[in-house]
């Protein structure tokens, strides 16, 4: 790592990140990319993705990933596989603490994505990695033949449920409320499925085990205001996100759940020379495509910024 003032360096390699890396790559910035210990962000945790534009028969998320950082390399960024741990942004030079070294930087993109929200209920902690997980393609493989459930009405529980059946003999799909939020077509492949059961209007009180693995959750039937013991054997959550800002502290001006503001339009964040792309500000779509596209803003902004110093 050089010791010189870096022209950018971006915090994060999702979709977002690593779309900023190959634009201020190839606009010969030489970006530093901070990729965490793991680069790729949530994709690296999906099977097919079918919507990002130009792979007619759909791509791995992993293989996408891979796809991008390879362009990114290609081009000349640097990756670093670390973590920004605290970020300095009070002088014109912004300072970045990465695994105990500065690093200084006249522009930041922040890229830093997301992470699963939790319940916050009885032994979902107790039994994290031991039935209680929020990542199918990762642990599905421990279920063969075994019955699973998945929490969550969105895109993410349609396709963790979806997935979980290749390998549970039985997947419930409970939901607080009375429909999905998800896609129709995500919806779709859900109700054809015939290893899927939904259980509507059903919220999850606590989760059950002998110590050493889940054998049941606590079940509220919302509007019977009935509960009853569900035997499974895992519990997969797909409830959305929170924000990865909390290394951020007061440094930058997020809103009261945690994601990074941006100020007068595009990607501009309170900070002069600090710029945010992906699911770290965009809770709306929170799509791949539109982290890239976020990510590419965000290096025409440092460019155009860095003129403007010049
Ligand atoms: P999401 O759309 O925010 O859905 C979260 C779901 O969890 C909602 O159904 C919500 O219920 C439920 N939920 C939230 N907090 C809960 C709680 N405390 N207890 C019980 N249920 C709770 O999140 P997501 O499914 O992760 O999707 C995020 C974004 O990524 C979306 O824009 C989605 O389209 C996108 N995505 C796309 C794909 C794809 O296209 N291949 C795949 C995955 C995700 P309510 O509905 O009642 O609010």
């Amino acid at each position: 790592m050089s010791q010189d003032i870096r022209e950018v360096v971006i915090i994060g390699s999702g979709p977002a990140g690593l779309t900023a890396a190959i634009y201020n790559a190839r606009a010969r910035l030489n970006p530093l990319v901070v990729a965490g210990v793991e680069y790729g962000g949530q994709l690296m945790g999906t099977t097919d993705v079918e919507n990002f534009p130009g792979f007619p028969e759909g791509i791995m998320g992993p293989q996408l990933m891979m796809n991008m950082l390879n362009q990114a390399k290609n081009h000349g960024a640097e990756i670093l596989y670390k973590y920004v741990t605290k970020v300095d942004f009070s002088g014109d030079v912004k300072k970045l603490t990465v695994d105990g070294q500065e690093v200084q930087a006249r522009s930041v993109i922040l890229a830093v994505g997301s992470s699963p929200r939790l319940l916050d209920i009885p032994g979902e902690k107790e039994y994290w990695g031991k039935g209680v997980s929020s990542c199918a393609t990762c642990d599905g493989a421990f279920y063969r033949d075994k019955i699973v459930a998945v929490i969550g009405g969105g895109d993410s529980a349609m396709e963790e449920a979806n997935f979980l059946t290749k390998f549970a003999s039985k997947v419930y799909l409970i939901h607080r409320r009375d429909e999905f939020r998800a896609s129709k077509a995500m919806q779709e492949k859900v109700f054809a499925n015939e290893k899927i059961e939904v259980l509507w209007n059903t919220k999850v009180d606590e989760v059950k085990g002998d110590d050493k693995l889940v054998n049941s959750l606590e079940i509220t039937d919302t509007v019977k205001g009935e509960s009853k013991n569900l035997e499974v054997n895992g519990m997969f959550l797909a409830i959305g996100h929170i924000p990865n800002s909390d290394f951020l502290d007061d440094q930058v001006s997020r809103d009261d759940r945690g994601f990074v503001d941006v100020v007068s339009g595009h990607t501009n964040t309170n900070i002069p020379g600090v710029f945010v792309a992906g699911d770290v500000h965009d809770h709306h779509y929170q799509q791949a495509i539109t982290a890239a596209g976020m990510g590419c803003m965000a290096a025409l902004d440092v460019e155009k910024y860095l003129q403007s110093l010049d």
